[in-house]
C-alpha cells in the first residue's frame, strides 16, 4: 500500500511518502533502544510532566490536528476536535494516575520484606488503524509512555501525516529522542521488526487479518501481543425501554465516525412486540442525518476514508439484498460524487445464519433484527465470531441483570452507547482480540510484575 494522503471527501491526492527503506530501519531501532536505557530511569514525577505538556499541545493545537485527521481519514471535523481532546484527557490521566498504578504493591508471605513491581519492558512496537488516527495511538502511548517503556509506531498508510504529527507532539513536549519515534512503513515490513531482538512487544488496532499476522509473527519470537480488532457489536431494545431515547443514541452509536467505529452498533437486536415502533423511529432518525463535507458543522456523516472501504461496505450491503434481505433506506454509494460517500442504510429481515449477517459492516449500514424474547435476544447477540461491546436497553433490572451475565462481550453498556473511557477498561474477547486498553489494566499489559521476595 502506498503512504499517502488522499482526501477522502475529494479523492484528491495530496502528498505521498516513501517508505523507510529497510536499510533505514536498525538506526531507529538502535535510537530507540539508546533512550530507553535513559528513559527507564526517569521518575514517575518527570513522566508525568511530559504527558502534561502533551495534553496542553493536544489542546492548544487541536484545529491543526482536527483538520490533519479530516482531510486523511474523512471524519467530520467537530468529531475530529472531540478526539484531540480526548487525547488530551488521556495524557492527563495517566499523568495524574499513572504513579498510583505502577506504585510497588505490598505482599504478605514468610519473606521479611515481599512486593510486586512494575517495570517497563523496553521497545514497544504499536501497529494503528486510521479511524481514530489520534486516539488510538494516545491511548496506547500515554500508559506505555508513563510506565517507562519507549515506542514505535507503525500507523496506517492512509494516515502519514497525523502519524508524523503524533511524534512532533511528543518531542515538543519534551521526550527524549528516540523515546517515540513514527516509522512510515508498509505492513509487509511489520514481521521483521517484530523479530528484533530489541523489541519487547506489540499491540496492534485494526482487522482480524493483520492481527492474526501479528500474533503469528509474535508467537514464534515468544513475545507479547495485545490485540483490539474488529467488532460487530450488538444494540439489544426490550419492550420496558425508552425508544425515543434508544433510537436516537442507536443512530448516534452507527454511524459515529461515519459508521467506522470497531464499537459502532451494528446489530440492532430488537423485541417482535416492539420492532416496528423501534424500526420507524431509527428509520426517521437516519433520514435527518446530514452527509457531506466533513469540515462543515452541520454535517453529520462524512465520506468513507478510503475507496476501498466504500467498495468492500457496498459489495456486503449486495450481499444481503441478494440473500433476501428487506432494504429499508441507503443500500447504494452516492452517484456522480469523487468522495467516498455511502448514505445511512437500513436493512432488516436478514437470514441470521447467514455468514453476512455475522460479519462486520465498517460504514453507516444497520442491520436490524427482529426477536420473540430476551432468550432469544442474547442468543443472537453472541452468535457472531466477535465480543468486543453491547448495548442493551432495558428498565427491568432482572433483565439487566441477566443482560450483563450472559452478553459475550468485552463490555456491556446498560441503556447507553458503548464508548471508551480512560477510567474503564477498553478490549475484546474471541476474535476481538484480546488484552486491555486504558485504566489500570492498560497500564499494566507492557510491564513486568516482578515479584520481590527479601529475607
Ligand atoms: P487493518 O487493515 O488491519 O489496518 C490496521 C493496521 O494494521 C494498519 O497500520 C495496517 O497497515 C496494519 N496492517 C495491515 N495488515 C497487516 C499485516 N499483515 N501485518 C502487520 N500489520 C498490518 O485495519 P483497517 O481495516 O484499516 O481498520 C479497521 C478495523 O480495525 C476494523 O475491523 C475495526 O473494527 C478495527 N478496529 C478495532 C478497534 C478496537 O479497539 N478493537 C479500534 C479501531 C478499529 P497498512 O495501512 O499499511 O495496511
Amino acid at each position: 500500500m502506498t503512504i499517502s494522503t488522499i482526501n477522502p471527501a475529494t479523492g484528491e491526492l495530496l502528498k505521498t511518502f516513501e517508505p523507510l527503506k529497510d536499510a533505514e530501519i536498525p538506526a531507529k531501532l538502535n535510537l530507540a533502544q539508546q533512550a530507553f536505557e535513559t528513559y527507564r530511569h526517569t521518575s514517575f514525577q518527570e513522566r508525568s510532566q511530559l504527558l502534561k505538556s502533551c495534553t496542553d499541545i493536544l489542546v492548544q493545537r487541536k484545529a491543526d490536528f482536527a483538520k490533519l485527521m479530516t482531510i486523511e481519514m474523512g471524519k467530520t471535523y467537530k468529531s475530529a476536535i472531540a478526539e484531540a481532546e480526548k487525547c488530551a484527557l488521556v495524557c492527563r490521566y495517566y499523568a495524574e494516575h499513572g504513579a498510583e498504578f505502577l506504585a510497588d504493591v505490598p505482599a504478605k508471605t514468610d519473606a521479611s520484606e515481599s512486593f510486586i513491581r512494575y517495570q517497563p519492558l523496553g521497545i514497544i512496537l504499536a501497529v494503528m488503524p486510521w479511524n481514530f488516527p489520534f486516539w488510538q495511538v494516545f491511548r496506547f502511548a500515554a500508559p506505555a509512555l508513563m510506565a517507562g517503556n519507549v515506542a514505535l509506531l507503525k500507523h496506517a498508510s492512509n494516515v502519514p501525516q497525523c502519524a508524523l504529527a503524533i511524534e512532533d507532539i511528543l518531542q515538543t513536549a519534551g521526550f527524549a529522542d528516540g523515546v517515540f519515534q513514527t516509522l512510515l512503513v508498509d505492513a509487509s515490513q511489520v514481521a521483521p521488526l517484530m523479530a528484533d531482538p530489541r523489541v519487547q512487544a506489540a499491540t496492534l488496532t485494526g482487522s482480524e487479518l493483520a492481527g492474526g499476522s501479528l500474533a503469528a509473527a509474535s508467537g514464534t519470537q515468544i513475545k507479547k501481543t495485545v490485540l483490539e480488532l474488529g467488532g460487530s457489536d450488538p444494540f439489544i431494545v426490550l419492550p420496558s425501554a425508552d425508544f425515543e431515547s434508544a433510537a436516537v443514541t442507536g443512530t448516534t452509536a452507527r454511524m459515529l465516525n461515519n459508521g467506522q467505529s470497531c464499537i459502532a452498533a451494528k446489530r440492532f437486536i430488537v423485541i417482535d412486540a416492539i420492532a416496528d415502533k423501534f424500526e420507524k423511529l431509527l428509520l426517521e432518525k437516519f433520514k435527518a442525518l446530514q452527509i457531506g463535507d466533513p469540515m462543515v458543522p452541520e454535517t453529520d456523516i462524512g465520506p468513507l476514508a478510503t475507496k476501498k472501504i466504500l467498495e468492500d461496505l457496498d459489495q456486503q450491503v449486495q450481499k444481503t439484498i441478494h440473500i433476501g434481505a428487506k432494504l429499508i433506506l441507503g443500500g447504494k454509494p452516492i452517484p456522480n460524487n469523487p468522495g467516498n460517500y455511502y448514505p445511512p442504510t437500513l436493512i432488516t429481515d436478514i437470514p441470521p445464519e447467514h455468514p453476512v449477517a455475522k460479519e462486520e459492516f465498517f460504514g453507516p449500514v444497520a442491520m436490524l433484527f427482529r426477536v420473540p424474547n430476551i432468550d432469544a435476544a442474547i442468543k443472537l447477540a453472541n452468535d457472531t465470531p466477535f465480543g468486543l461491546g453491547a448495548s442493551a436497553w432495558t428498565t427491568n433490572p432482572q433483565e439487566q441483570q441477566r443482560l450483563i451475565n450472559d452478553i459475550e462481550a468485552g463490555a456491556v453498556f446498560i441503556n447507553g452507547m458503548v464508548k471508551s473511557d480512560p477510567r474503564m477498561p477498553f478490549g475484546g474477547i474471541k476474535r476481538s482480540g484480546y488484552g486491555r486498553e486504558l485504566s489500570i489494566q492498560g497500564i499494566h499489559e507492557f510491564v513486568n510484575v516482578k515479584t520481590v521476595w527479601v529475607k
